[in-house]
């Protein structure tokens, strides 16, 4: 009975916030809103970045950067699913995706991200969103930052997600969209529109503490969403 009520009440709280957010990118529309679901019909993939032996970046507490990527890709699929959006999640626990004939954590990392490409490409009309968190050798910088992979409607797609991050949740970040570095292996080997949001900083303090934050991780996933739910004319 509590923990329905806990969960009704967070429920509740993310539907205000996506509300908030939607209200916020209203205005960057050039048309009214319509349901947006009802014109956001195109599988989305959701790529939470690294997972199992492959952590990837380590916060300023220690806390890996897997862990942080997937919760915020499991409260992306929570509130998209309150707008009948039903997105493919590359993974849904602290797993790797490599084959169980590789070895070596090299060989591992390698077939781990084989598989995702695979994955991707597996879904028909589909689209990437890999979402990661990002470092810097000094504490300095802050915002999350957008990138788009060379493919059709990917830039567009990083712009809108990134204004919308700028309009609803961080008014002072002025970052610019950036074609993904080549080496980068997914965002260069998937066909479909893709892009890779870097969250936030886990190498600043005040950020990192924000990112390891519940309700700052459903604000996050409530202006994301609401960016996938506003896109169709951007990426269609
Ligand atoms: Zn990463």
């Amino acid at each position: 009975m509590k923990k329905g009520v806990l969960l009704a009440g967070a429920l509740l709280g993310t539907m205000i916030l996506l509300a908030l957010a939607l209200g916020r990118l209203n205005h960057l529309m050039e048309t009214a809103m319509e349901p947006a679901a009802v014109r956001q019909t195109r599988p989305l993939v959701l790529d939470a970045g690294h997972g199992g032996e492959d952590g990837g970046a380590v916060s300023l507490t220690g806390t890996p950067e897997s862990q942080i990527n997937l919760a915020i890709v499991l409260k992306l699929r929570d509130v998209l699913g309150l707008y009948g959006v039903d997105p493919i999640l590359l993974r849904e626990e602290d797993i790797s995706l490599h084959d169980s004939s590789a070895e070596t954590l090299r060989e591992k990392k390698r077939s781990d991200l084989k598989n995702r490409v695979a994955a991707v490409e597996g879904v028909e009309g589909g689209t990437l969103l890999s979402i990661h968190q990002n470092t810097y050798p000094s504490g300095k910088y802050h915002g999350a930052h957008v990138f788009y992979a060379p493919t059709e409607h990917s830039r567009e797609l990083a712009e809108h997600v990134q204004s919308s991050i700028k309009a609803a949740l961080q008014q002072d970040n002025e970052r610019a969209v950036k074609q993904i570095p080549d080496t980068v292996y997914i965002m260069n080997h998937v066909t479909c529109p893709a892009i890779l949001i870097e969250c936030g900083f886990l190498t600043n303090p005040e950020e990192e503490a924000l990112l390891r934050d519940d309700s700052y991780q459903r604000q996050l996933a409530a202006v994301i969403a609401a960016a996938w739910l506003t896109a169709g004319e951007t990426a269609s």
